[in-house]
């Protein structure tokens, strides 16, 4: 499988769907569920913006579509991988009015806080 990690090191989990890469994993193809609207691919600059180093638990989703897993963590939509349980960081506003222009609803990944929902 093309996106998962192949070096513990260096890892960062997307701040729109938690898949976790290594950095240079993101810069090389972008994040299969998200370069739509992050265009992280060849872009170090919103690969540091759309990932965050600062994550919490690492779940492997193999086969999404019939993974209670993938559903509770609203997943299911996304290609295979591994992703994050929580991801700390926000999005720059610029991001997020960017997801809102193409109808992406951009909810926080991060469990740490109450904040689940980016006020419009
Ligand atoms: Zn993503």
């Amino acid at each position: 499988m093309e996106n998962i990690p192949k070096d513990l090191r260096n890892l960062r989990a997307c701040l729109v769907c938690s898949q976790i890469k290594t950095f240079e994993m993101f810069e090389m193809d972008g994040c299969e569920n998200c370069d739509k609207f992050l265009h992280m691919k060849h872009n170090r600059d919103n690969v540091y913006d759309c990932t965050s180093a600062n994550f919490d638990g690492m779940i492997a989703m193999m086969s999404p579509l019939d993974s209670w897993v993938a559903k509770w963590q609203r997943i299911g939509h996304c290609v295979r991988g591994m992703y994050a349980f929580s991801v700390s960081g926000r999005l720059t506003p610029a991001v997020i009015r960017e997801m809102k222009a193409q109808n992406v609803k951009y909810r926080s990944r991060d469990l740490s806080t109450n904040v689940r929902h980016v006020p419009s």
